[in-house]
């Protein structure tokens, strides 16, 4: 479980000349710097640099401060967050706003324990703010970091304690005292150059320290299991004069509750549902969730109750992007 003396060295080296530019990478001494990392640190839990990139401009071109933020509202958060997904992250970034500002004078705590008391700041999020603003040494363990050590070691992910590597190596690791580049090189060094498909060994400057890429007998990866998906019948009541959809809170869709969304049902069967007419069938996929949907619909002026109206073109609230799609087949 031991690394190399020299690996924190090499990869530093390595970052400095190749570290992307990104609009959250301000100077260390900004005060935009607590605002800036905590909104890119939520935004990018499940999501891709390249896809977070315009949502942040936008964020903080409409909230350029850690007051703004906090004294907004979740519809218009929302709105901004909207495509995004993972709308939970929305509303705790705006709920730990309001703490910031009212208990932590705009700061982020110093501690684990008080980064965590903040909604929506797990491990990874609470030491990847510990190490980019308050220069730490400890590194923030996401899936490229975990892949690069696994790599080095030649050790499928599931064998290696990642808590315990850390410490024990931490003599080396953070000897550059260099805290918050290492963490932030060591993510950028695994989605760059180990990247989990074609890593890209003969341009790696730790190479040399690495036993997957000195090894004849490479480790093997941990298949990752299919999700079946579920089925779900979804009912549209449509205003056709209007243009109009019936959407609801109350809609049985558990990991999607409080959005707008029209009437759902899981189903067991591909069975025909009496008094509907059958649109179309088309898959999905939300978070780690399958979904096989059959859509159905029918032309009412009335709707039952906890519904409400929504234009299928143009909507000023927040929808969210499931309901989009619905939207759009229902209107094919
Ligand atoms: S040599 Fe290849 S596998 Fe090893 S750390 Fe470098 S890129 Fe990753």
């Amino acid at each position: 479980m031991h690394l190399h003396n020299n690996l924190s060295k090499n990869v530093l080296a390595w970052y400095d000349n190749n570290k992307r530019v990104l609009p959250w990478r301000v100077s260390k001494k900004s005060i935009k710097k607590h605002y800036y990392r905590l909104l890119s640190e939520f935004m990018l839990q499940q999501t891709q640099v390249k896809t977070v990139i315009p949502y942040f401009k936008d964020f903080v071109f409409n909230f350029p401060t850690l007051k703004s933020l906090s004294l907004s509202n979740e519809k218009r958060v929302l709105k901004l967050w909207e495509g995004l997904g993972y709308y939970r992250r929305a509303r705790n970034l705006l709920a730990t706003s309001k703490i910031l500002i009212n208990e932590h004078n705009s700061k982020l705590p110093k501690s684990l324990i008080n980064l965590k008391k903040l909604p929506g700041v797990g491990d990874y999020t609470g030491n990847a703010l510990l190490a980019f603003i308050h220069d730490q040494p400890t590194i923030a363990i996401d899936g490229n970091v975990k892949r690069v050590f696994s790599r080095i070691l030649n050790k499928n992910e599931k064998k290696i304690d990642f808590n315990k590597l850390i410490e024990i190596n931490k003599k080396y690791l953070f000897k550059s005292k260099r805290n918050s580049d290492f963490a932030e090189a060591l993510i950028e060094f695994g989605a760059l150059i180990c990247k989990p498909r074609e890593p890209k060994c003969y341009n790696c400057s730790i190479k040399d320290m690495c036993k997957y890429f000195k090894s004849y007998k490479k480790f093997k990866k941990t298949k990752i299991l299919k999700v079946k998906a579920k089925n779900y019948n979804i009912f549209c009541y449509i205003d056709k004069m209007k243009n109009k959809i019936a959407l609801t809170k109350k809609h049985n869709l558990g990991f999607l509750n409080k959005f707008y969304l029209p009437p759902v049902k899981e189903s067991q069967g591909n069975k025909k549902i009496k008094n509907w007419n059958f649109h179309s069938n088309f898959k999905n996929s939300i978070s780690n969730k399958k979904l096989n949907i059959n859509l159905y619909y029918k032309f009412s002026l009335k709707i039952p109750p906890q519904h409400r109206w929504f234009s299928l073109k143009k909507n000023n609230e927040f929808i969210p992007s499931f309901t989009k799609k619905i939207f759009k087949q229902i209107s094919k």
